[in-house]
């Protein structure tokens, strides 16, 4: 998807790659897994300064869990990286089966986004200087906002990179050249 909007991507598995990459996505997957590979790898204090020093980032689903500066029902002792002054309650639409498909209305895109929400989380408070970029159109989740932005860092719910469509790709990599 990064390269379809024009962007060189790379895989950051050590600190060594991460020092070569201009900004990071963070993908779905598992949040307490990634956090205790984090630690393992040697990766988490490298990340948390990086994104203290300002690199833009995005992270979908768990990356947005990632990103956030407090959490709800996390596991015991799971910390994020931090980045985003938010609250984001992991899990919050529900188990596995509670995953679904769902438009959101995004600002900053000219029509609405088809989102795909994997067990995912929401962000359930956002403060003042963070930008809400999309929230929930219909359905029982109604209003829930699943997308924000606070300068070069953003994070969605839902899972872009699984759709054919790449606006919200294309906003963020431009979010990193005009940074
Ligand atoms: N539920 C997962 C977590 O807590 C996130 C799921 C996903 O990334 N699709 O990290």
């Amino acid at each position: 998807m990064l390269e379809g909007v024009g962007a060189t991507a790379r895989p950051v598995r050590r600190p060594d790659e991460l020092a070569q990459v201009d900004a990071l996505v963070i993908p779905g997957g598992e949040s307490t897994t990634m956090y205790k590979l984090a630690n393992i790898f040697e990766m988490f204090e490298p990340l948390r300064e990086r994104v203290d020093a300002g690199m833009p980032a995005f992270g979908t689903c768990a990356g947005m869990i990632m990103l956030a500066d407090e959490i709800e029902d996390g596991i015991e002792g799971q910390r994020t990286l931090g980045g985003l002054d938010v609250v984001v309650r992991r899990n919050a639409f529900g188990r596995q089966v509670d995953s679904f498909e769902s438009d959101v209305d995004f600002t900053v895109l000219d029509r609405p986004f088809h989102a795909l929400f994997i067990r995912a989380p929401w962000v359930e408070r956002a403060a003042e200087g963070v930008e809400v970029l999309a929230t929930v159109a219909s359905g029982p989740s109604l209003g829930r906002i699943v997308a924000v932005r606070q300068g070069v860092i953003m994070a969605t719910s839902f899972h872009p990179e699984i759709t054919a469509d790449d606006r919200v790709h294309r906003y963020f990599v431009d979010l990193v050249r005009s940074s």
